[in-house]
């Protein structure tokens, strides 16, 4: 059975493919001209900074409420594709806004909770690469993760999973977080070019979701108002939901109000 529906939906997209033409060529030929632009313009730069604060990255709401912006990255990869229920049904439960960062690999190791989720109003879904590499124009690593090698790399990492999230949401994504936060200021001028801005953090929510629960609950209970907190939504295992469980409500208490990163400007 299962072969059999393969079979069928691969002669479906073979004849989509032959019958609008038109269509895939328009798309596939903008993608082109818009990479041939990128690397004309940026193939011979050499990066000078490297980190997650390099120069153009945003790190903070530009606001004085009091206001805190829950972001969580689904990484993706071979330890990286968890998903973390308790969190992700809390946040709903207690109608909680956040920003949710998605790589590639993740939606494809998870379509139906992809899908499930990227069509809720609580949520907004960027960009976290295609690959999850740190964005690199020179192959710099961060974490042990190897970053994009070329300008030609940090497009397609960008481009192809802001295209990949356009086609199955109907929105392509603002906002665009490197695998590891990690960027050279090069990779900020892509995005930027491209009509994206990279977002990083203010607050370390989990460190990687390896945070225990009263480290999570910690660093939520000091953020100031207008941070960007990171998080994990792709480790069950990690203490992240519990810290966030026991904190958001008494947070709430405190008068904060959780947001989406469109919400607000960014600084
Ligand atoms: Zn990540």
């Amino acid at each position: 059975m299962k072969g059999d529906k393969g079979k069928t939906i691969l002669t479906l997209l073979i004849l989509l493919m032959i019958s609008s033409p038109l269509v895939m060529d328009s798309g596939q030929s903008q993608e082109i001209q818009t990479k041939e632009k990128i690397l004309s313009r940026f193939a011979d730069r050499v990066p000078k900074e490297w980190g997650e604060r390099v120069k153009g990255v945003k790190t903070r709401l530009n606001t004085d409420q009091k206001v805190l912006a829950l972001t969580f990255d689904a990484c993706g990869g071979p330890r990286g594709s968890g998903y973390d229920a308790m969190l992700i049904q809390y946040l709903e439960s207690e109608k909680i806004s956040a920003t949710l960062f998605i790589s590639g690999k993740w939606i494809d190791a998870n379509p139906e909770i992809f899908k499930k989720w990227s069509g809720h109003p609580l949520f907004e879904i960027e960009n976290h690469g295609f690959n999850h590499k740190p964005c690199s124009a020179v192959g710099r690593s961060a974490y042990g993760i190897v970053g994009t090698k070329s300008v030609g790399e940090i497009f397609n990492e960008m481009e192809r999973n802001a295209l990949k999230i356009q086609m199955l949401t109907g929105h392509k994504p603002k906002y665009y977080r490197p695998g590891t936060s990690y960027c050279d200021e090069i990779c900020v001028e892509i995005a930027n070019a491209l009509g994206y801005e990279v977002v990083s953090f203010s607050v370390r929510g989990d460190a990687g979701a390896t945070y225990s629960k009263k480290q999570v609950k910690e660093a939520l209970w000091n953020a100031p108002a207008s941070s960007i907190i990171l998080m994990h939504m792709n480790y069950p295992e990690s203490e992240t939901a519990e810290g966030l469980i026991e904190t958001l409500p008494e947070l709430k208490k405190r008068g904060f109000r959780f947001v989406k990163l469109s919400e607000f400007a960014l600084r």
